[in-house]
């Protein structure tokens, strides 16, 4: 029997107060790793780190960036730190930049999810809105537990590009999404291509076409697809893709 596909799953450092003393964990939210597992990859766990990222990334065959606080907004150009922005941490920023850039460049299958989306645009030169409430006009409310829905119950229709890989792993142009983000893609990079909006125009997806499998989306799927079986497909589909030989890098 072969090895099931081993998926890098990237986290985040978060302050725990207990009765004996303050520590730092790693946190991630379990259900990105119960996803892989469902899909039939093996979770691998990764904190934020700086050294032998090369080596890191040749012991797995797909990386999966998850969700997590905001990216420094330094990264896209912008001196003003927005009152909303929060929980910047230069070291995640540094090591998922890294990781991103490595995927495109040794075709490493990679799905990005919430924060992930953000990091793949701003790694490939794109901006963000810093605070959709306040800096885009009309957006519609991208906060759903604000308004009481529970976290794996859709908020929002996408509008799905024919013909796109979003609409290519999801079988169809017919998806609705959780909404757990106040920040979004704002200028795209120039390497990647909108596959999804929300109704107000947010972008939702993205992907990168010249690669074996690169999605990136605004939502949080590995919170919704248990209870929405089509939310599974992304996380099969980078699963599928890893377990293929890896290609030769880009030249
Ligand atoms: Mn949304």
């Amino acid at each position: 029997m072969t090895t099931p596909p081993r998926i890098a799953i990237t986290a985040g450092f978060a302050i725990d107060h207990q009765p004996y003393g303050t520590v730092q964990r790693v946190r991630v939210t379990a259900n990105y790793a119960s996803a892989i597992t469902a899909a039939g990859g093996i979770p691998i766990i990764l904190p934020p780190q700086k050294h032998h990222l090369a080596a890191l990334m040749e012991m797995v065959d797909g990386l999966l960036l998850t969700g997590g606080a905001d990216i420094n907004p330094a990264r896209y150009g912008t001196e003003s730190v927005h009152a909303a922005t929060y929980d910047v941490d230069d070291l995640r920023d540094t090591f998922e930049f890294s990781l991103a850039t490595y995927a495109l460049e040794h075709r490493l299958p990679l799905l990005c999810i919430c924060r992930g989306i953000q990091v793949l645009n701003v790694a490939l030169g794109g901006t963000l809105y810093q605070d959709l409430p306040d800096q885009y006009a009309g957006a519609l409310q991208h906060r759903q537990h604000l308004d009481g829905i529970p976290t794996d119950m859709p908020a929002h229709r996408l509008d799905v590009r024919p013909n796109s890989l979003l609409a290519e792993v999801y079988g169809g142009t017919e998806i609705d999404a959780n909404s757990l983000h106040h920040q979004a893609i704002k200028d795209l990079a120039g390497d990647l291509v909108v596959d999804a909006w929300a109704p107000d125009g947010v972008i939702e997806a993205v992907s990168y076409d010249r690669h074996p499998f690169a999605l990136a989306v605004q939502w949080h799927l590995e919170l919704m697809y248990e209870r929405h079986a089509a939310h599974l497909a992304p996380f099969k589909s980078l699963v599928t893709a890893a377990a293929r030989a890896p290609l030769a890098p880009m030249s």
